[in-house]
């Protein structure tokens, strides 16, 4: 195995092996590879007795895709690196413009690193809607959060008129239905890039006028491998700050936990889980 190098660093592993001769891998599109395996969930492994997860303390890693974390980034924060990558990657596909302001409808983990990627990656400013305080609180901490749970619709695109009267340059649907899709696309401005994160199996009826000067409506999967050490770089450098996020969870009280969190799912007491199993 490569990388004997790192041998007893701290290590954070990619979390997925592609297999590196499909017409997509050697495209140099290994995001879309089809025969991808996952540590952690069981797609892509067939039938197996056993499928590798990682609630404990030591898991076997791919070592060619182990990448060594700075001492002062905690394993904690390290352990988000999986959706930072995907934030990365996602805002790429955004197409980021300098100058201009971005908007993340549904402001969840994934919606927040984008934003902070946005930011550093030269957008002016980045507003952020969501219903829940809880991810509003983090939001706040980001750019303009703004809370629409007791909002109208007329006063939610009032104010985003006041933020942006030309439109954001790129806007990150995170939510995915027919109500957020006409929502970001009434404030896409020209050449502006709308990436929609949560793609459902639902038709929803679509004026094409709409795209007009050179709108674009794109989606987003995975992540490129080159996209985990930018990831990376900018967790290390403090462009990407996840420690707030993060709620502690010891692996023996996890099971209460998720059933209150599936018994009211509006209810969203944490933003981002850390289980940590062992002595870490
Ligand atoms: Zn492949």
């Amino acid at each position: 195995e490569r990388n004997q190098h790192l041998l007893g660093k701290r290590v954070a592993p990619v979390c997925s092996k592609v297999c590196g001769w499909c017409s997509e891998c050697r495209a140099g599109r290994t995001r879309l590879c089809p025969n991808t395996v996952h540590l952690g969930h069981g797609q892509g492994w067939g039938e197996r007795d056993f499928y590798p997860g990682a609630y404990t303390s030591y898991v076997p890693a791919w070592g060619a895709s182990c990448f060594q974390i700075a001492d002062h980034v905690s394993f904690e924060e390290a352990a988000t690196m999986d959706i930072l990558a995907v934030c990365v990657h996602v805002a790429e596909q955004g197409n980021i413009q300098p100058g201009r302001p971005v908007l993340i409808v549904g402001a969840g983990p994934a919606g927040n690193g984008v934003a902070q990627v946005a930011l550093t990656t030269g957008a002016s400013r980045v507003v952020l809607l969501d219903r829940s305080s809880v991810a509003i609180a983090q939001a706040a901490k980001v750019g303009t959060a703004i809370d629409t749970s007791e909002m109208s619709d007329e006063e939610v695109d009032t104010a985003l008129r006041q933020i942006a009267p030309e439109g954001f340059g790129s806007v990150f649907d995170t939510v995915g239905t027919a109500k957020t899709l006409d929502l970001g696309l009434t404030h896409l401005g020209k050449a502006g890039t709308l990436v929609n994160l949560a793609v459902h199996d639902e038709p929803i009826q679509f004026n094409f006028l709409r795209l007009g000067s050179e709108r674009r409506i794109v989606t987003s999967c995975n992540f490129e491998i080159g996209d985990y050490p930018k990831a990376l770089a900018w967790l290390e450098s403090g462009h990407l700050k996840v420690k707030d996020w993060l709620t502690h969870v010891r692996l023996e009280d996890l099971p209460p936990l998720f059933e209150r969190i599936t018994r009211d799912p509006e209810e969203k007491p944490v933003f981002k889980l850390v289980v940590t199993p062992g002595s870490f």
